[in-house]
C-alpha cells in the first residue's frame, strides 16, 4: 500500500485509511507498507493490527527521524535506501493500492505503474479515489494519451474506484487470495 506520511486536511482521509486497515484484516489480506507510524500510513497499519491482520513494514534504516517506525508490526524489514525500500515492497506485495498522499506516494505508484507497463510484473494496481482525489492526475494521464505519449491500455493497468470494498473486490483476483502475504499495498 502506498499513501501519505501526512494525514491530510480532512479527517475523512484518516477514517478511510482506518477502514482499509480493518477491511484488509477482515479479508485476511496482509499489508505491506512503508513501516511508519505517522499519517495515513500509521492509520492503515494501526487498524489492520487492531483487527488481527498481518502487517509488514519496510523502512529505510536511519534515513530520517520523521517516519518513526511503527512499534507493533508483525514484521519490520529494515533496508539501506529508498530504492531498496520500493524494491522490497514490490517483491513482498501481491498487489498495490494507492491512497491519497504526497510526492512519495506518487513516486511509489508510478514506479510500480511503469514497471507494469514494461511487463516487469502483472500484479494488480488500484487507486482509491477518495472524494475524487486522483481525478486531476487522471486528467493529466488523459492528456498524455491524447498527445501520444501513453497508450490507453497502460492507463487501464490501474483500477480506479472511490468505493473501498468494491475496489478490493475488483482487485481481488490479484491480492484477495487467502495468503496473508499481502498487499504492498501490501500499501
Ligand atoms: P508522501 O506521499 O510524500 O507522504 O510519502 C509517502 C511515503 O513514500 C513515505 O513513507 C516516504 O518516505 C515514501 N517515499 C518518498 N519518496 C520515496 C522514494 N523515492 N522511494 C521510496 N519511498 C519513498
Amino acid at each position: 500500500m502506498f499513501c501519505g506520511s501526512s494525514a491530510g486536511r480532512s479527517p475523512h482521509y484518516r477514517e478511510a485509511a482506518a477502514r482499509l486497515g480493518t477491511l484488509l484484516a477482515e479479508r485476511a489480506i496482509g499489508l505491506v507498507y512503508g513501516g511508519a507510524s505517522v499519517g495515513l500510513m500509521g492509520a492503515v497499519a494501526d487498524a489492520a493490527l487492531a483487527g488481527g491482520g498481518e502487517v509488514i513494514g519496510v523502512l529505510p534504516e536511519g534515513l530520517f527521524d520523521r517516519e518513526v517506525a511503527h512499534p507493533g508490526l508483525s514484521e519490520l524489514v529494515l533496508v539501506g535506501s529508498m530504492h531498496e525500500r520500493k524494491a522490497r515492497m514490490a517483491e513482498l506485495a501481491d498487489g498495490f493500492l494507492a491512497l491519497p498522499g504526497g510526492i512519495g506516494t506518487l513516486d511509489e505508484l508510478f514506479d510500480i505503474w511503469s514497471w507494469a507497463q514494461l511487463g516487469l510484473h502483472a500484479k494488480p494496481i488500484g487507486l482509491l479515489d477518495l472524494g475524487g482525489f486522483f481525478q486531476p492526475l487522471l486528467t493529466f494521464l488523459d492528456q498524455q494519451v491524447r498527445e501520444g505519449f501513453v497508450h490507453p491500455s497502460h492507463v487501464a493497468l490501474a483500477t480506479v474506484d472511490d468505493d473501498l470494498p468494491r475496489l478490493l473486490d475488483r482487485l481481488q483476483g490479484g491480492f484477495g487470495r487467502s495468503a496473508p502475504a499481502g498487499l504492498a499495498p501490501k500499501a
